[in-house]
């Protein structure tokens, strides 16, 4: 074989490899990985850390995770603090050409802390209350910042990106029409949460969580918040405790059981519980839920 066809068959084997790689994604969370298959389809692999039903202020830093972040091209996750464990793995992963994308900036943050929160209080929310992917609307902001970090990595694919996330957001735009119907007739309702997991969610419908388990975002139940809760409860007639996925229930139970009130399982995350697969299935689920305590 001449050399210059040899350098040419290794030169075009080169650009077919360049021209069907995958973007490589890994995310935090397993909702941001669902709007990435979305919008990247079959030109993106993608993974998520936190699995549906695991809390993601605290996961297990594992080596394993290092790994995936070192072959990655995207990074994708919510931000305000949400993945306090994140720097360990990208620092650990040693990948100086990962892009790292927080979808947050963009977002009408609630419950930023108007003053300089005391770390010895424990509080998890130093920059605002990060559970904003439970409001429908804000996916729209999520899509933008994932468009723009596959387009960086894969310019050529662009066109293809924004036509897979406009479909989503039409499809998305109808589905928020139909939650914002069927959620029509529990308005103004109120419930109580574990943590403030549904401020955005609770935002989005017109309802209002009064109250909490835990004392503060991240810290424990104790004895006398539980009793101030039990008392608040009666007073106001809330009737319903809304339950992430991945707390446990025995002393919401007891506190709706006080305060005649009934536990309600809600999901934070797709595949958290069963029927939530995907963010759509999963907002699916929890306004069959909160219609089903609020009524
Ligand atoms: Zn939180």
């Amino acid at each position: 074989m001449k050399r210059t066809t040899f350098l040419f068959l290794i030169l075009s084997s080169c650009f077919l490899q360049l021209s069907f790689a995958k973007v490589k994604v890994v995310t935090s969370l397993s909702d941001l990985a669902d709007f990435t298959r979305v919008i990247g389809g079959d030109r993106v692999e993608v993974e998520n850390l936190v699995r549906g039903s695991q809390n993601p202020h605290y996961i297990e830093v594992k080596p394993s995770y290092m790994l995936k972040l070192k072959s990655a091209d995207i990074f994708i996750m919510i931000g305000m603090q949400l993945e306090l464990w994140s720097q360990q793995i990208i620092d650990g992963s040693r990948n100086p050409n990962l892009l790292i994308v927080d979808c947050s900036h963009s977002v009408k943050k609630l419950e930023v802390p108007t003053s300089k929160l005391d770390a010895s209080a424990g509080d998890i929310h130093p920059f605002g209350n990060p559970h904003y992917w439970l409001d429908p609307e804000n996916v729209k902001i999520i899509l933008q910042e994932i468009l723009e970090a596959l387009t960086k990595i894969s310019p050529a694919d662009h066109e293809y990106f924004k036509a897979n996330m406009d479909a989503y957001i039409k499809k998305l735009d109808v589905k928020i029409a139909e939650w914002n119907k069927l959620m029509q007739p529990v308005k103004g309702g109120k419930f109580v949460s574990y943590h403030t997991s549904f401020s955005y969610l609770a935002d989005h419908f017109g309802l209002s969580v009064v109250g909490y388990v835990e004392p503060k975002p991240g810290i424990p139940p104790t004895p006398s918040h539980t009793t101030e809760l039990i008392q608040q409860m009666r007073k106001t007639g809330v009737k319903m405790i809304g339950l992430e996925q991945y707390f446990e229930d025995n002393t919401p139970t007891q506190i709706a059981e006080a305060a005649n009130a009934k536990v309600v399982r809600l999901c934070t995350s797709a595949g958290g519980l069963d029927k939530t697969d995907d963010y759509i299935s999963l907002m699916d689920y929890n306004v069959r839920q909160l219609i089903a305590g609020l009524k």
